[in-house]
């Protein structure tokens, strides 16, 4: 397994439209070990195949909280074909947009069916939490971002944050310096 590094806004192939699997085999098995390995060196409790680099329809999941734990998810071709009509609000974050959350309002409930890591077709009804990382991820695979969901307004500011944030890390680079990193708030969720 190998780490994988994490694309971040501005990054147009976060923006790109990812292609079908067309068979679960070795070489996407190996794509899901690597990106849940990078997930959890994060950390994170999503994360979609674009943000490294791979425009293919693969996800990976894994959510750990007091009110549900799934485990380790991989899906292939993931999509929801079913939504509930209510919507939940949740402040959501982004491995691709790191130290910036918002809330965004999605369904509260959906059904989605994927091919799972041995390629067997399943589908799962994902509420809460989980419901929100699923549609998260599956808008990666379609280059939509969670601040593509707020204003423009907020989204730019964002944007623009991040570009100078890089820029700034980029100098110290250049410049020698060790890029002191603290973090001042833990996420509410990365996904
Ligand atoms: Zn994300």
């Amino acid at each position: 397994m190998a780490l994988m590094p994490i694309l971040t806004a501005p990054d147009p192939r976060l923006k790109k439209k990812s292609k079908s699997i067309e068979a679960v085999d070795d070489g996407v098995r190996q794509l899901m070990d690597d990106m849940l390995e990078t997930m959890y060196a994060a950390p994170g409790i999503g994360l979609a195949a674009p943000q490294v680099g791979v425009l293919k329809r693969v996800i990976v999941l894994d959510i750990d909280r007091e009110e549900v734990k799934t485990g380790p998810l991989f899906m292939a071709n993931p999509e929801v074909i079913e939504a509930s009509d209510e919507d939940v609000t949740y402040e959501e974050g982004c491995l691709s947009v790191p130290e910036h959350y918002s809330d965004v309002a999605r369904p509260a409930r959906v059904r989605v069916r994927y091919l799972d890591r041995g390629g067997k077709q399943q589908e799962m009804d994902c509420e809460g939490l989980l419901a929100t990382c699923v549609q998260h991820e599956i808008d990666h695979l379609d280059g939509i971002l969670f601040i593509d969901h707020i204003s423009a307004l907020k989204r730019n500011m964002i944007l623009r944050k991040l570009l100078k944030a890089r820029k700034e890390k980029e100098r110290e680079t250049s410049e020698g310096k060790a890029a002191a990193k603290t973090k001042d708030k833990e996420p509410a969720a990365a996904l």
